[in-house]
């Protein structure tokens, strides 16, 4: 029997919906509307195994899968002996300590002696071991936000996205220990053949995300431009740039980077660019 890879991915909650979408979007095909616990991919040799997602770093240590979409908040709690392959660019949040609004916060000091509720007691302990902090942490596994107006404990160490659960139980984010995004993770010490179809893998989920941070882009520019638009967008390798029926006039063709797209754009315009059209890509394979 040929060797296959085994992924496992959040069964329900955040994860879920965006794991499944990249494996599409690498040109996996699988039937996931069974609610079954494990998939094949019918075109990769790939199984997907849907576990519950505080288990998945376990599993993954202990060889039932290989490798896992999991959040970097799960990956640096339980340390595991497990590696990071690839950021992901989706459920992006902190991990940050909150206190109560009304509390005078005077800084990582002012934590000493406190007692901290959180489901983070390793990230936590090492937060406070590394600002010489002596607080107390009280580990609990859910609503960790309510944890001050019930009393339990004086601030919270907890997941943050848009800080909207925070606002709502009347406590303020005053440090932020972790930044999180979902990533792909790997098991030390896979085989040739299980890391050759991680490899294939990676490069797919590259693939996929480098589409999705750029964007086609082409424009009609003044020939006398086209040395400073060419410094603008030098795309991949370089821009193509054709003449235009009108003399004295390109199309130029390039690929840009969404994290900068509106500078881009207007410096595009300062040095004469015209009709500029912006065009999704499907697959960037760089
Ligand atoms: P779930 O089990 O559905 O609550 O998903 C939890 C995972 O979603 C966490 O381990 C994080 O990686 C990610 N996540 C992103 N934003 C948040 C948030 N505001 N609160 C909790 N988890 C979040």
């Amino acid at each position: 029997m040929s060797e296959k890879l085994k992924i496992a991915i959040q069964k329900s909650g955040r994860l879920h919906d965006n794991s499944i979408r990249l494996l599409k979007e690498c040109g996996l095909s699988f039937d996931n509307g069974n609610d079954q616990l494990k998939i094949e991919a019918t075109n990769f040799p790939l199984e997907i195994m849907f576990l519950r997602n505080s288990d998945i770093p376990q599993y993954v240590e202990d060889g039932v899968t290989d490798i896992a979409i999991i959040g970097q908040n799960l990956l640096v709690e339980k340390d595991k002996g497990i590696e990071e392959i690839l950021k992901l660019g989706f459920a992006k949040c902190r991990l940050s300590i909150a206190v109560p609004k009304l509390v005078k916060y005077t800084g990582p000091s002012w934590l000493d002696g406190k007692k901290l509720a959180t489901s983070y007691p390793n990230t936590l302990k090492k937060y406070l071991d590394r600002n010489n902090i002596k607080a107390e942490i009280h580990e609990i596994s859910g609503s960790v936000e309510i944890a001050p107006n019930i009393g339990l404990a004086e601030g919270i160490c907890d997941l943050v996205s848009s800080g909207s659960t925070l606002f709502r139980n009347r406590l303020k984010e005053v440090e932020v220990i972790l930044d999180s995004e979902a990533c792909l993770a790997a098991r030390h010490g896979l085989n040739e053949k299980k890391n050759a179809l991680l490899d294939k893998l990676v490069f797919r989920m590259k693939s996929v995300l480098a589409s999705k941070n750029n964007k086609y882009v082409l424009l009609n520019a003044p020939n006398n431009k086209l040395e400073k638009i060419k410094k603008i967008i030098p795309g991949i390798k370089s821009p193509t740039i054709m003449p235009l029926a009108e003399k004295g006039w390109s199309s130029v063709h390039s690929v840009i980077n969404e994290n900068a797209f509106w500078e881009i754009i207007d410096q595009l315009k300062e040095n004469g660019a015209q009709g500029i059209l912006i065009i999704p890509i499907e697959k960037m394979i760089v």
